[in-house]
């Protein structure tokens, strides 16, 4: 029977729709909610990403800034702009647009971000109170990954999730939130010898590596359920020999889908979710910002 397929954009609706109504209420009560999103440098992916997060957050009815910085921007300069948003009480969220140019250190920037701010949860503080399973605000994907899970019904506790990719961002954030649901969880790596055999032990397999269709059949157990983080683009020939791009996941969606219990498509399946999170974070940082000054 071929796989369930499990409809992030779906679920990515369902939680704008309670985030818009929930942020008109903040609105009302306590002042606009914000996000304000920093880009250093010219490149157009970035803006264009911007452009996205803008109407999606304009949806909601969450307010929308983006920042642009030159790439010529030294560390130190791009650190006093976050302070500067830091200390703004009009600012709910920042989100730090990457790639950073190469002069400037992506962890440090990061970490320059308030942990109540960082609505994408990228700042070492949040990741790190992952371990003890209350962070401020918790990493987007990875929270968009157990949520997909939560929402498919899927049952963690005791079974066996395989989490391919330990990235700081994706792979280990996933990795420790399956841990803290009572998964038994092997997390794998590039130095993970024989793939295969640990992911073909997966009741739920999670890949996030940006290595395209890398995963097949000989990686998943028949009946295992497949989440797909990967984003990419490549370009492919069309049958009448015209090149056409495409975005695909990590897992080689047809054939898998065909032995899998449940899969995420891509486009369509973790990736909307994520943004989602982002909005669901921008209100709950609000919230906790709220808390923090009464
Ligand atoms: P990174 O490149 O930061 O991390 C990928 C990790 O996978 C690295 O640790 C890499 O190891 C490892 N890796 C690469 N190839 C293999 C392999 N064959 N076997 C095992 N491990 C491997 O990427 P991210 O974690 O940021 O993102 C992963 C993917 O998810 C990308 O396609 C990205 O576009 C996508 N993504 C999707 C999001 C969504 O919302 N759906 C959000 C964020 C990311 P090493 O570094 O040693 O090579």
């Amino acid at each position: 029977m071929p796989a369930r397929i499990l409809d992030g954009s779906a679920y990515a609706a369902e939680i704008r729709t309670q985030v818009t109504r929930e942020v008109a209420w903040y609105n009302a009560h306590h002042g606009a909610v914000k996000l304000c999103a920093v880009l250093v440098g010219s490149d157009a992916t970035g803006r264009l990403y911007a452009e996205s997060q803008r109407k999606l957050s304009v949806k909601v009815g969450v307010e929308y800034e983006l920042i642009e910085l030159p790439d010529s921007t030294a560390e130190v300069e791009l650190l006093a702009a976050l302070d500067r948003l830091n200390a703004d009480p009009t600012v709910t969220g920042i989100i730090l647009q990457l790639p950073l140019p190469p002069h400037i250190d992506t962890a440090v920037a990061q970490y320059h971000i308030d942990p109540y701010k960082d609505v994408e949860g990228v700042n070492p503080a949040n990741i790190g109170l992952l371990f003890y399973g209350q962070p401020i605000i918790a990493p987007c994907t990875a929270l968009a990954v157990t949520e997909l899970i939560r929402r498919s019904a899927v049952v963690v506790r005791g079974a066996h999730a395989v989490v391919v990719g330990q990235s700081r961002i994706v792979g280990r954030p996933v990795t420790m939130f399956l841990l803290t649901q009572e998964a038994t969880v092997t997390g794998c790596h590039i130095a993970t010898r024989d793939l295969a055999a640990h992911t073909r032990q997966a009741d739920i397999l999670v890949v996030a590596i940006g290595q395209p269709r890398a995963i097949g059949t000989q990686h998943v157990r028949p009946g295992a359920v497949v989440i797909d983080v990967g984003i990419n683009r490549i370009t492919e020939q069309s049958p009448d020999g015209r090149d056409v791009r495409r975005t695909v996941g990590d897992v080689d969606f047809g054939p898998v889908s065909a032995i899998a219990s449940a899969i995420t498509p891509v486009p369509g399946g973790v990736g909307p979710l994520t943004v989602a999170m982002l909005l669901r974070n921008t209100l709950e940082a609000a919230r906790k910002q709220l808390r923090r000054r009464i």
